[in-house]
């Protein structure tokens, strides 16, 4: 029989998750259901912020008591936190907003948390779950933090931007839910060799995105209008798994470890998700699961399985093998203490067709 622990834990969650058509019109709504006040600080990019960024200053401009100051990030380091940290001290916004992919997202996270306010995500990409989780991924000196956060109060998921914004992302999207396949694996193998604590219910909720995704999968390529609304429904409620759980356990395993070390040297590192995905098939390997289904899954989704598609080489897929399991070493995966033999890397790749 189970224990029961009465051990105290909070778990923070999002309180509104917008996501429809059109959502961007009603950022005045929300922000007023939410009483987060008046002025908000905007944080985007310069490439976004003459598109979408504008649509959003004129939204809140014509509302009759909503005022913004837009801020633009050129990178997501510890530098740029600063940065936007003291122009929050300078403009005093009331609440702060996200608007991009994952480095605007992360920014506003921390300068949000850092500043005890809340913050609004606006994801116009549908590529990672970072979109409504409380972590951040934040490059300090040279190396890739996940920092804690708070999650959004608000996801507003405006499924017009986001399906018209180049597949490749929205492939990758899927490339990260598909990610929690092997990340379930190595919580529940650490769960019975090292007695690390386990949530059904986050690891339940996970696993659901795995088949959202899957079950859906033409439908995605497609392109149908719309589309976007299943892969950003996955990807929040991937985040919303992590916020169970209170770490980034249901999400992340020894695929993103791989991931991880990719981007530590890689010459030209690929897309989160699609480097998460090529993970998953080797680590799928590991733990002997089917990932010859998981490779047609993502070749209905039409995402490559071949790591010289991503233009990744050979040689980086075999050294990010031999040195993932260097990456965490706290989380307890397939890959042991150890890891992998250079030969056992070659093997791997090889037989599951990532490397030719
Ligand atoms: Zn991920």
């Amino acid at each position: 029989m189970a224990n029961i622990t009465n051990e105290f834990k909070f778990i923070e969650l999002p309180t509104l998750l917008c996501l429809g058509a059109d959502m961007l019109n009603s950022l005045p709504e929300i922000i007023d259901r939410l009483s987060l006040g008046s002025k908000a600080l905007l944080i985007t990019d310069d490439f976004l912020r003459l598109r979408i960024g504008k649509e959003v200053e004129d939204i809140l401009s014509d509302s009759e008591n909503h005022s913004v100051y837009t801020s633009t990030i050129q990178d997501s380091t510890l530098d740029e936190v600063d940065k936007q940290l003291r122009i929050h001290e300078e403009t005093q916004p009331d609440f702060v907003i996200g608007l991009g992919g994952g480095k605007p997202i992360d920014i506003a996270k921390s300068v949000a948390f850092k500043s005890n306010q809340r913050f609004i995500s606006i994801p116009t990409i549908a590529s990672h779950d970072g979109v409504a989780s409380s972590r951040a991924s934040i490059i300090g000196s040279n190396k890739r933090h996940s920092i804690q956060a708070l999650p959004p109060i608000a996801v507003v998921a405006d499924t017009k931007i986001l399906d018209k914004s180049p597949y490749k992302f929205t492939a990758a999207g899927c490339g990260d839910i598909i990610a929690k396949k092997t990340a379930i694996k190595d919580w529940l193998l650490s769960h019975r060799l090292k007695n690390e604590p386990i949530s059904e219910y986050s690891i339940a909720l996970s696993d659901m995105t795995v088949q959202l995704i899957t079950k859906n999968a033409d439908l995605i390529k497609s392109q149908a209008e719309g589309y976007s609304r299943i892969v950003v429904k996955a990807l929040i409620s991937s985040s919303l798994a992590m916020c169970v759980a209170g770490s980034s356990r249901p999400g992340s395993g020894s695929e993103h470890m791989f991931s991880h070390a990719l981007d530590s040297f890689a010459e030209k590192p690929a897309l989160h998700g699609e480097q998460c995905a090529l993970g998953t098939i080797m680590m799928a390997y590991l733990h002997d699961l089917d990932w010859e289904n998981i490779k047609s899954v993502m070749s209905n989704l039409g995402l490559s399985t071949r790591a010289k598609d991503f233009g990744l080489k050979d040689e980086e897929i075999i050294q990010a093998l031999e040195i993932a399991h260097t990456i965490r070493p706290q989380r307890f995966t397939i890959l042991g203490k150890d890891g992998l033999t250079h030969e056992a890397a070659v093997n791997i790749a090889s037989v599951t067709g990532v490397i030719s």
